[in-house]
């Protein structure tokens, strides 16, 4: 009797092991496991009805079975469905438009995916998922048009666009340049118009400015900015480098910089100067001049510039400079300002308004100073002895702001004086010229106020 209960109890313990066994592996095993499908549908919130929108629906026993609908006042239309015979891990979809989409007069849909995975939990049916996404429809393309614009541009030069663009869902405006830099617009005078001043980099062959407008949903609008262009050409100098000047100036300089400390060959110390020290500190400078403000602005006021009185033009914008030693050819860079030179420690002044956005020594540049005024459009001064003003300080007209010198990659005392819009170096002539000033600014704004108005 005792050996039966105690044969028994011990089944009755078998028994319990094997159903805690299988309770344990069907409770760890991924064929039965209890996880619903993920169903990641990539959208923001709206669609044009156009572009697909990509759908990825994962799941660890694998997805068995979905289904895709969309859901508007007219009924369900079925997108999707699929019965798979082997069931996948991940699977990546594209949710196409329904046919005659362009008919949907809908302003929100809705998309219901229903995902079932391979798993056995569930008595064998598995877990399910169910997730509805609701869409703003949006089939409408951002309108723009140009309201006016600089009749020309010249290389290496500036010009000026407003324009008006609309959407009811505005995600991006920007002004696209055939290398495509994207110029930023500011808002402009009544809600739907902008501004901006355009700039054909020196160093490009073309230019070609296209204002791009996208909306939430996709929809995209390019219109082109018609600008005639004038080619330009630049001056190419073929410098030689003499012993003197590698072991004067840029023995002096190599003193200075992180990137020449140790190089002892003259030519290498010259080429890295010129070379990289020079692209770090112009990249500085393309980041401080990149910005734009966004606040509406009415009218743009400039007046011609003329930073230093009786400045004699010592070396040209865009100038491109080959240097060669003993016939062969060392290292290139472009001049991307003017030198003008008085006498030695020259006071140098602003006729306009403007904010300082930069003073600092510089590298090449030397003390350096720059100031914004506004839409994108900035004034630089390379080789400062001093300076009158600091950064975040206003400046009026006529107001002296710093004094020249030959701090930086100077042989005497001048005034690199550079002007930049968004970042990019322009011919600083046709802003110290009145003429082109009330043609290409001051009319082009003036004018299209009017059209604006409806006048
Ligand atoms: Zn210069």
């Amino acid at each position: 009797m005792k050996n039966e209960r105690n044969r028994s109890s011990l089944g009755i313990l078998f028994l319990m092991v094997l159903f805690v066994g299988v309770g344990l592996y069907v409770y760890f095993s991924a064929t039965f496991e209890r996880n619903a499908p993920t169903i990641a549908l990539q959208t923001n919130g709206y669609w044009n009805l156009k572009k697909p929108l990509p759908l990825k629906l994962t799941d660890e026993s694998g997805i068995q079975s979905y289904k895709v609908i969309m859901r508007t006042k007219s009924g369900d239309t079925k997108l999707l469905y699929n019965q798979l015979l082997v069931p996948q891990k991940i699977i990546n979809l594209e949710l196409q438009p329904p046919r005659g989409a362009y008919a949907i007069k809908d302003k929100n849909i809705e998309i219901i995916v229903q995902a079932r995975d391979a798993s056995k939990w569930n008595f064998f049916k598995g877990n399910r998922a169910l997730k509805s996404f609701k869409l703003k429809i949006d089939k409408k393309r951002p309108e723009v048009s140009i309201v006016n614009n600089s009749y020309k541009i010249s290389r290496g030069g500036s010009a000026l666009v407003i324009f008006r663009a609309a959407d009811d869902n505005l995600k991006e405006l920007y002004i696209e340049s055939n290398n495509h830099e994207h110029f930023k617009a500011e808002p402009f005078y009544k809600e739907g118009y902008y501004i901006a001043i355009l700039a054909w980099p020196v160093q490009d062959k073309s230019f070609r400015a296209t204002v791009v407008a996208e909306d939430s949903a996709g929809n995209m609008t390019r219109s082109y900015v018609p600008l005639y262009l004038k080619n330009k050409t630049y001056r190419l100098s073929k410098i030689t480098l003499s012993d003197k000047f590698l072991n004067g100036k840029i023995a002096e300089l190599a003193q200075q910089f992180d990137e020449t400390q140790g190089v002892k060959a003259p030519l290498e110390r010259f080429k890295i100067i010129n070379e990289d020290v020079r692209a770090k500190n112009e990249k500085l400078i393309h980041k401080v001049t990149s910005d734009v403000p966004q606040k509406m602005i009415s009218t743009f006021k400039i007046r011609k510039m003329y930073p230093l009185k009786n400045g004699a033009l010592v070396a040209y914008f865009g100038d491109h400079r080959k240097y060669y030693y003993h016939g062969k050819f060392i290292s290139q860079a472009y001049h991307l300002g003017l030198d003008l030179a008085s006498h030695a420690m020259a006071p140098i002044k602003s006729r306009n308004y403007g904010k300082v956005v930069f003073a600092d020594y510089n590298g090449l540049y030397g003390n350096n100073l720059i100031i914004s005024h506004g839409l994108g459009l900035y004034t630089l001064y390379g080789h400062c002895s001093s300076f009158n003003v600091g950064v975040g300080d206003e400046v009026h007209p006529g107001e002296k702001i710093a004094n020249t010198g030959k701090t930086g990659y100077a042989m005497g005392d001048h005034l690199h004086f550079g002007v930049l819009v968004q970042g990019i170096e322009v011919r600083p002539q046709e802003w110290m010229d009145k003429h082109w000033i009330k043609l290409n600014i001051s009319d082009i704004i003036k004018s299209a106020k009017k059209i604006i108005d409806g006048k």
